[in-house]
């Protein structure tokens, strides 16, 4: 009878999933058209939900962040803002600092005119999931989980799940 109460509820896991995926797909075409539009501040506000749809969903430092980060990084280049850009690459390169758009971005900010432009797009702390593949808890609240103290990109539960993933392949990866 399962079945039937997913009926009265309306939503199954899929459709919950296919939604999910639908707003996204709904942010990355706003996020696109703001740039072509140049609307620098728009494009980063919407970057910056998707960034936070990807961490709650695969944790912070997931491949899938290095493009959306890549993109802010440029709308701060095009908007003059200095500061924001190199935190963007900062953020990209503890994650994955081999990554061909980190070249891209480095060379950018190097050419960049600092217009003095600030960003007024409050880039915030985002909830996120635990880094251990094996896990799949979430922070309730902001900050609640603590974050490698060596790299400062991946967030933890727990210690146990700290450990299981440095045993796994965090320690390789960990402040390189
Ligand atoms: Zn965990
Ligand atoms: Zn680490």
């Amino acid at each position: 009878m399962s079945f039937l109460k997913d009926e009265m509820t309306g939503l199954s896991i899929e459709d919950i999933g296919a939604k999910k995926q639908r707003s996204m797909y709904r942010l990355k075409i706003q996020s696109k058209f703001a740039i072509m539009e140049r609307r620098f501040e728009d494009a980063i506000a919407t970057l910056t939900k998707i960034l936070q749809c990807v961490t709650l969903q695969y944790g912070r430092d997931d491949n899938q962040t290095v493009p959306i980060l890549s993109e802010m990084c440029w709308c701060y280049v095009q908007f003059g803002d200095k500061k924001r850009a190199v935190q963007s690459l900062g953020r990209m390169k503890r994650i994955n600092k081999n990554h061909p758009l980190v070249t891209i971005q480095e060379k950018l900010i190097r050419q960049m005119r600092n217009s003095g432009n600030r960003s007024r797009t409050r880039v915030e702390m985002t909830l996120c999931k635990c880094s251990n593949p094996y896990c799949s808890k979430v922070e309730h609240k902001k900050g609640e989980f603590s974050l490698c103290d060596r790299c400062e990109s991946v967030k933890y539960c727990s210690r146990q799940c700290q450990v299981q993933h440095w045993k796994a392949g965090h320690r390789k990866q960990c402040g390189k």
